[in-house]
């Protein structure tokens, strides 16, 4: 189970700045990720699991700098309340490793009205 992966294993997987989101919560700075800016068709996996998480179908421009995405993929992701530096968040996480991806907020396009705002760097695009 890749759940079970213990932080000396994941950090030796993933890169120093993929460890730093995905495993310690960090962000990286908008305007500066692979993905915030692409528009190519395919499905954004978990860079740590594999996980499907996201298509390129609800991928939108929300100018935040972040990839944007208004539905994640069926039951990939799961949500916690996040307080911390002063905010009052929703964490998404990938469902099946517990890798922190980013937040969700309540200000996306239709039908949800969702945006999720996920960092490049927790991500991997398989191109279809
Ligand atoms: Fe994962």
């Amino acid at each position: 189970m890749t759940k079970d992966k213990s932080e000396a294993e994941w950090q030796e997987q993933l890169t120093p700045e993929q460890f730093a989101v995905c495993r310690k919560k960090g962000t990286e700075r908008a305007f500066t990720g692979q993905y915030y800016n692409c528009k190519d068709d395919g499905t954004y996996r978990c860079v740590c699991c594999g996980s499907e998480l996201f298509s390129s179908d609800s991928k939108y421009d929300s100018g935040s700098g972040w990839p944007s995405f208004w539905e994640p993929m069926g039951d990939s992701i799961k949500t916690e309340a996040d307080n911390s530096l002063g905010m009052q968040r929703v964490e998404v996480l990938c469902k099946e490793c517990d890798a922190h991806l980013g937040h969700v907020f309540e200000d996306g396009p239709q039908p949800t009205g969702l945006r999720y705002c996920i960092n490049s760097v927790a991500l991997k695009l398989d191109k279809e």
